[in-house]
C-alpha cells in the first residue's frame, strides 16, 4: 500500500497480506514450523538467501501481517529527509510487557543506563527497578517537563544510552513534549523510545519527531475488544530491527501467536472509528464530571485546565479516552461509587469497547506503600476511567446515579 497518499482510515482497513488462495482476510497460520523442498532450500532460509519462513518463533505470516499493519500506521504519511516515504519494521510480542523488555534488553548492555520519566506503566517501572539492575543497567528518572533537568542529566551521565517516556501517562494524563525531548536527546546522541499505548498511531505518531522506537500494549486500543494480551515493538532502524532486536525477540521467545495476531488485525480495521467515538465520549464525560459537585478533580488532557492541554493539542489528534478522577469523599466514597455503577464495567485495563472503571488504591496499586502511591499521584480517592463506546446518555446517567 502506498502510504503516502491514502487516508489513515483506508490504510487501517486495506492491510496487505500474502496468501496463495486469495483469502480475503489474513489467514491464521497455526503452524509451528514450515517445510523445505530440499535440504539446500533449508540452508538458504537459514542463511537469509531465501526469505521463506522456518519456524514460528522466528516469524509467522499472520503475526508478520499484523506487525506490518501497525508499522504502516505508525509511519503513515511520514516522509524521510529525501522525500521518500518512511518505513519501519515491527515485531509482534506476547504482551506489551514483552515488547518493552525486548526493547530494553536489545539496546542496553551492562554499564549502560536508561533515562525514564517517573510516570510509567507499573510493569515498566517494576522491570527497570527490579530486573535491569540484575544486568548491570541503571535507570535515572527525570520529570521530562523540565528540559533543563533533562539536559543536565544527559550531560552529567554519558553512560545513558536510551531515553524512554509515555505520553499521555498514568494516572494524571501527563503529556511529554515529544519534539523537545527528542531534540535534546539527539544533541547527546541518545536513542529515544516512546510507549504509545494510550494514544495509538491514530492520535499520535512519535516517528514524526524522529524517535527511534515505539511500543504498544496491543491488549488495549489496537485490539480494542479486550480479547487478547499482546504487544508490538516498532523501530525506524530497519537493520537494527532485522539483526539484534530480532535476535533478542527470538532468544527471549516473546513471539505472539497467529490467533491473537488475527484478533489484533481485525481490531485495527475499526481503530479510527473507535478512537473518534472513544474521544468524543471521553470529552463529554470529562466535562460532566468536572462540573459535578461530588468531584474534586478530573485529570484529563482534553480539559483546558489540565497543565498539558496545549502540548497535548499540538501533538495529538484528540486527547484520548482515559482519565482519572478524584472524589471529594476519599476512599469510602470512591468504593461506594465504583460499587454503584451499573453500565460501566469494574475491571482494570483500558481501551476496550465498554467503559472500564478501576480504583487503583484498592486494586492495581494496593500492594504499594501508601506514601509511595501518593507520590505517584495515586490518591485514596483516585478512580481511573477508560471511556468506551456506549451511548453517551447512558454513560452519563450511570455515572450520575453512582455519584448520588
Ligand atoms: C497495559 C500497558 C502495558 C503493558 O502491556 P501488557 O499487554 O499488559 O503486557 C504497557 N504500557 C502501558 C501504557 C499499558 O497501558
Amino acid at each position: 500500500m502506498n502510504n503516502k497518499s491514502i487516508d489513515f482510515g483506508t490504510l487501517a482497513i486495506h492491510q496487505l497480506h500474502t496468501d496463495g488462495h486469495h483469502s480475503h482476510l489474513a489467514p491464521i497460520y497455526a503452524s509451528s514450523t514450515f517445510t523445505f523442498d530440499s535440504a539446500e532450500q533449508g540452508m538458504r532460509r537459514f542463511s537469509g538467501e531465501d526469505s521463506g519462513y522456518i519456524y514460528s518463533r522466528f516469524g509467522n505470516p499472520t503475526t508478520d501481517a499484523t506487525a506490518q499493519a501497525i508499522a504502516d500506521l505508525e509511519t503513515w504519511k511520514i516522509l524521510n529527509e529525501d522525500g521518500t516515504p518512511m518505513r519501519a519494521r515491527a515485531l509482534l510480542t506476547s504482551s506489551g510487557q514483552a515488547a518493552m523488555a525486548t526493547l530494553f534488553i536489545s539496546c542496553l548492555n551492562a554499564g549502560d543506563a536508561l533515562l525514564a520519566t517517573s510516570s510509567l506503566y507499573g510493569g515498566t517501572h517494576e522491570f527497570i527497578t527490579k530486573m535491569l539492575p540484575k544486568f548491570g543497567i541503571k535507570t535515572y528518572f527525570s520529570d521530562m517537563t523540565d528540559v533543563t533537568e533533562l539536559e543536565a542529566l544527559l550531560k552529567a551521565n554519558p553512560e545513558i544510552k536510551l531515553v524512554h517516556f509515555e505520553s499521555p501517562a498514568n494516572p494524571t494524563m501527563q503529556c511529554i513534549n515529544i519534539e523537545r525531548v527528542v531534540q535534546i536527546s539527539k544533541k547527546y546522541q541518545k536513542l529515544v523510545s516512546v510507549d504509545n499505548t494510550f494514544a495509538t498511531p491514530y492520535l499520535q505518531q512519535p516517528f514524526k519527531y524522529q524517535v527511534d522506537f515505539i511500543f504498544h500494549s496491543t491488549t488495549k486500543f489496537l485490539n480494542g475488544h479486550g480479547s487478547a494480551i499482546g504487544g508490538v515493538l516498532i523501530g525506524r532502524d530497519l537493520n537494527a530491527m532485522q539483526t539484534y532486536v530480532h535476535q533478542t525477540h527470538k532468544l527471549l521467545g516473546v513471539n505472539s501467536n497467529p490467533f491473537d495476531a488475527f484478533l489484533v488485525l481485525q481490531g485495527i480495521k475499526t481503530l479510527p472509528l473507535r478512537m473518534e467515538q472513544h474521544c468524543r465520549n471521553a470529552m463529554d464525560v470529562a466535562y460532566f464530571l468536572n462540573n459535578h459537585p461530588e468531584i474534586a478533580n478530573v485529570h484529563y488532557n482534553g480539559l483546558p485546565s489540565h497543565p498539558d492541554f496545549e502540548i497535548s493539542k499540538k501533538q495529538m489528534r484528540h486527547a484520548g479516552s482515559v482519565m482519572s478522577i478524584e472524589l471529594k469523599g476519599g476512599y469510602e466514597k470512591s468504593i461506594d461509587f465504583v460499587n454503584k455503577l451499573q453500565i460501566c464495567t469494574r475491571a482494570v485495563s483500558i481501551g476496550t469497547v465498554d467503559t472500564l472503571v478501576s480504583h487503583p488504591a484498592s486494586m492495581s496499586h494496593a500492594g504499594i506503600p501508601r506514601e509511595i502511591r501518593l507520590k505517584t499521584g495515586i490518591t485514596d480517592g483516585l478512580i481511573r476511567i477508560s471511556v468506551g463506546l456506549e451511548s453517551i446518555e447512558d454513560l452519563i446517567a450511570d455515572l450520575e446515579q453512582a455519584l448520588q
